[in-house]
């Protein structure tokens, strides 16, 4: 490997997703990852990075696992390919939907399979939609999500997402998509203690159903904690209200598992560790841990049920639905999750990965700490009394994102929030060491803004 002919490689030929090429190509290229094990990471200049990030919130059995290697080549040998359409199934694929749906609650039996998180919520705003239609009730179609929020890079998903940069490009949202306030105490709590701020913001989503009418609202979307938004950990006032407020109005109620889902909270998907009620839920990244891509949208009974006989065919669909050997891939990996008990393991350590990331609340740039299961964000602030921010927001974190790779750890900057989500089965010694790595990149970042300190 030859990383400088590699990089030039790269910056000839490839367009890479939410990367800002301009500056990349000033500060000397993409840095390119080619082998890992456990949580850590190698580049091609041999340097060993601590990935803090499970790769993109994914790889929650860790990296290396030979078993789920063998379980794609295995399905490859038999059967690399064929189709879940027109009454065709692989064994796979019925082996996998019958073992999401035993994950589900009881009312929760069917799942549709797709290959990522962005056509998991594109086939929902289908399937809702197409459900009121076959209802007669044609005009209760519009989606009510949060802002800030994050749902995948398709048309119909970066509607329902929130973030403003996104809608600034390509016309978005589209219609029928409409966004409301973020249960983001930190940010947005002003004078509210956390308890009445998380019923004001669930608050706000009634306020919406009401003014749009209830009869025109079909579902409201929503991460159990919102990932790339920042790690927003919700009041626990706020999902109870939720709940009530959509089965008030006949709204249904979908919980993005694709980050919280497979044991990322602490328990198996983020709906139990919050106590959310869902009609609709959709997953990717955990469900292979990233290995290979799939992706699936699990419907209750109520739905499927009256659309299978109401409307017989539902005209959607992926070439790659039930794909056998992905399919074959994320059993392993659930396999894995379940007979290695990493889930349980996520609940046990996770009181020990809070209790290191609190002693981060110290550094002059941190405004807050928090963290849910193995899920933890520092905010980065100018000024810690007053939460101020660095103006523009992101320069900072993008700072410290990269002093972190200079020191060996991958920790994601959302805005000048710091998060992690490390993979499940980081030992207490890792956790000790990435939370030393962030406070020497704090210290980096904080000797690049200490003039602009107030
Ligand atoms: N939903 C949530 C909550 C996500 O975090 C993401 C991706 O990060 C998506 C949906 C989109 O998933 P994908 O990137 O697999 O399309």
């Amino acid at each position: 490997l030859n990383p400088v002919e590699l990089v030039a490689s790269d910056t000839a030929h490839h367009l890479h997703p939410f990367t800002d090429h301009k500056s990349l190509h000033a500060e000397g290229g993409t840095r390119i990852i080619t082998h890992a094990r456990g949580a850590w990471l190698w580049d091609a200049s041999g340097r060993k990075i601590l990935d803090g990030m499970a790769g993109l919130w994914c790889v929650n059995i860790g990296y290396g696992r030979s078993e789920l290697a063998e379980a794609a080549y295995r399905q490859m040998l038999d059967l690399p390919y064929y189709n879940t359409f027109f009454k065709t199934a692989t064994v796979p694929s019925i082996a996998l939907a019958d073992k999401v749906a035993s994950l589900m609650p009881d009312h929760i039996n069917r799942v549709f399979f797709v290959n990522d998180g962005s056509e998991a919520n594109d086939t929902i705003v289908r399937l809702v939609r197409h459900y009121f239609q076959l209802k007669g009730q044609p005009e209760k179609s519009v989606f009510i999500s949060r802002r800030n929020a994050y749902h995948g890079s398709t048309m119909a998903s970066a509607s329902l997402g929130g973030m403003a940069a996104m809608h600034g490009q390509g016309g978005l949202p589209l219609p029928g998509f409409v966004h409301v306030d973020q249960p983001y105490w930190f940010g947005e709590g002003g004078d509210l203690d956390p308890e009445a701020f998380g019923l004001k913001a669930a608050r706000a989503v009634e306020d919406e159903i009401l003014r749009l009418g209830p009869e025109n609202v079909a579902a409201f979307i929503g991460e159990p904690v919102q990932g790339a938004g920042g790690v927003i950990i919700p009041p626990d006032s706020y999902w109870p209200e939720i709940n009530r407020i959509c089965r008030k109005y006949g709204v249904l109620l979908i919980a993005d598992e694709v980050i919280c889902g497979f044991g990322r909270t602490g328990k198996w998907f983020g709906f139990e560790t919050y106590g959310i009620e869902p009609d609709i839920v959709p997953m990717a990244k955990g469900l292979s841990s990233g290995y290979l891509p799939i992706g699936a949208v699990a419907i209750s009974d109520e739905i499927c049920d009256f659309v299978i006989e109401n409307g017989g065919e539902f005209f959607h669909g992926y070439t790659y639905s039930g794909h056998p050997a992905a399919c074959a891939v994320a059993l392993e990996n659930i396999r894995i999750l379940e007979d290695e008990k990493l889930v349980e393991h996520v609940a046990d350590i996770a009181p020990y990965f809070h209790e290191k990331l609190m002693t981060l609340a110290d550094h002059p740039l941190v405004g807050e700490v928090r963290s849910v299961g193995l899920l933890g964000a520092c905010e980065l602030v100018r000024d810690k009394a007053t939460r101020a921010r660095f103006d523009p927001v992101g320069r900072v974190g993008l700072a410290c994102r990269d002093h972190c790779f200079e020191n060996g750890l991958i920790m994601r900057s959302c805005g000048d929030t710091m998060v992690l989500s490390p993979p499940f089965p980081i030992t207490r010694d890792e956790v000790d060491e990435m939370v030393d790595l962030a406070r020497a990149a704090f210290d980096s970042t904080l000797e690049d803004v200490k003039a602009e300190l107030a």
